[in-house]
């Protein structure tokens, strides 16, 4: 049966206006790409529709940005959100903007180079809830706590896959439209789970987005990067990292990115600089003996398991990451890597004791010839640690604990944003407790 998008309208709009609970809002996971720009889309026009008295409930839109998001993909979201959100403010919309990120101790290059962390892989892929799941859960936690309860609605669709076909076959509840998420209070709506690839495409070429202009740009990324979706990712069933799709520029759990080889073969040639690092944090996973300590964080030294990255392995990443910003400097607003990271890199440094000839700083002024002085971060970061275990002598796993506690404080500090802070703080101290708990800790 062809796509029947009047019907899908008002499938919304019921949904919408007879819900039994009139004041749970929605949430719509956004990325720009092509399922959930229909989302987003069909959800608008149906809501035009509807009297404008009735219009009571919010619609947040939400983006996750993981910060190392390709860059070209960025600007072109950046560009769509802010053309939605201005758009709906004028033509009195009830939906809301929102991008969340990654809280700063679990951006990518915090954990791979300051703590170093491999770069990961299909069996050790640490990357996925740190960078994707935990900021929109976050998102979501915060809203169902404002309102009670929360619906998220979600562009994915049976005929994108036979994984996802099966994934949403798991979770349906026959005759309902709503599943429930595994959060509490929060449940699932996927109004295009019968659209097919061929309809939505039609769709997008033929209709053009409520917020103005064309779908020509969507259309010429997706052709120049041969590339499907990457969609919110809110739970371990949402299918998204992993194949070919707009994803981060640095994975390593695809064997080949792509989406960013399309790109470049199209003509982005800035985009190489990326593609080597990418290739050059595969060649480090792969070969543990050259990149890697031997003894593992614990301590302990396994036949056949390594350690993360030495200090060395660590410095020439970043070495590499800053190089490369540098050299597509002239691409405007392109960041790899930000300077509060920077600030946290080498505090994670000292605290390992990673008292190497180089410094963050001087990795930095060398490449970008200039005074960036952390002289005085660093100095301080230098006594507290030693302070730290000298005040810590007969408690060592206290150390651990009272860093990452300072960690938190000093990321929020430096964001100028405390928002969130305590919870961190209470999620650090329950881990910390349960540890203790398990048998043989004391
Ligand atoms: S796209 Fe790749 S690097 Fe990014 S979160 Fe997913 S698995 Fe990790």
């Amino acid at each position: 049966m062809p796509l029947n998008i009047h019907h899908l309208e008002n499938e919304i709009i019921d949904q919408y206006l007879y819900d039994e609970n009139s004041t749970r809002p929605w949430i719509i996971g956004f990325s720009g790409g092509k399922d959930s720009t229909m989302l987003l889309q069909v959800v608008w026009n149906a809501l035009k529709k509807i009297e404008p008295f009735l219009l009571q409930r919010r619609i947040h839109v939400v983006c996750n940005d993981t910060l190392v998001e390709n860059p070209r993909i960025v600007k072109f979201i950046n560009k769509t959100l802010a053309k939605i959100q201005e758009t709906a403010t004028k033509d009195e919309v009830p939906i809301t903007v929102h991008q969340t990120i990654p809280v700063i101790e679990n951006t990518f290059w915090v954990k791979l180079i300051g703590l170093g962390y491999p770069a990961p892989n299909k069996f050790y892929r640490w990357c996925t809830d740190r960078l994707k799941i935990d900021p929109t859960t976050r998102f979501i936690k915060e809203t169902t706590a404002n309102n009670g309860e929360a619906i998220i609605l979600l562009g994915t669709r049976s005929a994108e896959s036979s994984n996802r076909a099966a994934s949403i076959k798991r979770h349906e509840v026959k005759g309902l439209r709503l599943r429930k998420h595994l959060l509490p209070n929060v449940f699932v709506y996927a109004p295009l789970k019968d659209v097919s690839t061929n309809e939505l495409w039609q769709y997008l070429n033929q209709v053009p987005p409520p917020w103005g202009g064309t779908h020509k740009e969507l259309v010429t990324l997706y052709r120049n990067a041969n590339s499907g979706d990457c969609p919110l990712v809110i739970d371990d069933t949402t299918p998204s990292c992993g194949n070919s799709r707009f994803g981060c520029w640095t994975c390593t759990v695809v064997s080949k990115d792509k989406s960013m080889e399309g790109l470049i073969d199209n003509g982005e040639d800035w985009m190489q600089p990326l593609a080597d690092i990418r290739n050059f944090l595969v060649e480090t996973r792969d070969n543990p003996e050259k990149y890697r300590e031997q003894v593992k964080r614990d301590g302990t030294i396994k036949e056949g398991q390594w350690g993360p990255y030495t200090a060395e392995t660590r410095a020439e990443i970043l070495a590499r990451i800053l190089q490369a910003q540098k050299a597509i400097a002239e691409i405007e607003g392109v960041e790899l890597i930000t300077h509060q990271e920077l600030v946290l890199i080498q505090y994670y440094w000292y605290r390992e004791r990673y008292f190497f000839k180089n410094t963050v700083s001087n990795i930095y002024n060398g490449i970008y010839k200039t005074d960036f002085d952390m002289s005085k971060q660093e100095e301080k970061f230098k006594q507290e640690v030693d302070l730290l275990k000298m005040s810590c002598n007969q408690e060592p796993k206290d150390v651990e604990l009272i860093h990452d506690l300072l960690a938190l404080q000093k990321t929020k500090t430096l964001l100028i944003r405390k928002r969130g802070l305590q919870s961190d703080i209470d999620n650090r101290l329950s881990q910390f407790i349960e540890e203790l708990k398990k048998p043989g800790k004391d």
